[in-house]
């Protein structure tokens, strides 16, 4: 657990590891220009031998003020992910069982936020309860960014049950309909200190969860950097990025004013670690994990 001033973070992991080929998942990248990299990204987080990108999936329980969030919900359980072996029909994953062994049952979560609408952030959202998809966590807020939601809406009226691998349809629009989605501008407030902040580039309304205690700020950034690759290499965005342009320019900024302000970066697929502070090597950088 890590403890910032009032507030604790944990992991809750869902999937650990899933894997990519290198250039599946950055279209730019070599191995060789990793080359200088390899001590700190073996092995958790590239296979120089295979070329396989290691990834893992986790939510942050993140607890302040009396208020218990889950930041991102992974994949999920039962979901038909057919383009997906990894994701397809999930079964008896234990991830609420990790969630109860943190101390919080469904009922107890107040907030949770989904920094985009991909279908391995918000496959929790919802779960199968008499073949109908119900809202996971009854009582909580589910936050997301407006225009994302908006975006995601007009995709699903545009070719129904499609979007995302069908996420919209069994983890977005239950939500919606049961009245506990909650679409929010940039510099909303959870809670003192605690507001969503604009991380573009990667969806079109991708929202990361900014904390601020008193040892700096910590950053909930959903994928606005999905790999310690891309500490090495911070101009190769994924080939899940609507605007990679975009995508790079934010994940830099993001890293500079991290590095400058004691700042950490909490990513949802880092594996082994809760987030990391970007340590500055020249033109990069390195984590220095938390
Ligand atoms: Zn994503």
């Amino acid at each position: 657990m890590l403890t910032l001033g009032a507030a604790t973070i944990e992991r809750i992991v869902d999937i650990d590891p899933f894997r990519f080929g290198l250039t599946q998942i950055f279209p730019d990248a070599s191995l060789e220009a990793l080359e200088d990299a390899r001590a700190w990204l073996e092995p958790h987080s590239l296979d120089f031998a295979t070329g396989q990108v290691l990834l893992g999936v986790q939510s942050h329980l993140l607890r302040i003020g009396g208020l218990t969030i889950l930041v991102d919900t992974c994949v999920g359980e039962c979901k038909p992910r057919p383009r997906r072996p990894d994701w397809h029909e999930r079964r008896d994953t234990g991830y609420l069982d990790r969630l109860a062994a943190a101390g919080v049952r469904p009922e107890d979560v107040d907030v949770v936020m989904c920094t985009h609408l991909h279908a391995d952030h918000a496959g929790w959202n919802t779960r199968l309860e008499n073949g109908r998809w119900v809202p996971t966590f009854p009582r909580a807020r589910y936050v997301m960014g407006r225009a994302e939601l908006d975006h995601w809406t007009a995709e699903e009226a545009r070719a129904p049950g499609e979007a995302n691998h069908g996420l919209f349809a069994d983890s977005v629009k239950p939500v919606v309909e049961a009245g506990l989605a909650e679409p929010v501008e940039e510099g909303f407030e959870l809670t003192a200190g605690l507001s969503l902040i604009a991380l573009p580039g990667h969806t079109p309304g991708q929202m990361g969860l900014s904390l601020k205690h008193p040892g700096g700020t910590a950053i909930f950034c959903g994928d606005a950097l999905h790999s310690p690759v891309q500490l090495r290499r911070p101009d190769w965005s994924s080939a899940f990025c609507t605007d990679p342009v975009q995508a790079a320019l934010t994940r830099r900024a993001m890293l500079e004013q991290a590095e400058g302000s004691g700042g950490m970066i909490l990513p949802v697929h880092l594996r082994g670690a809760t987030g990391f502070r970007p340590e500055r090597v020249g033109d990069h950088w390195r984590p220095v994990y938390l």
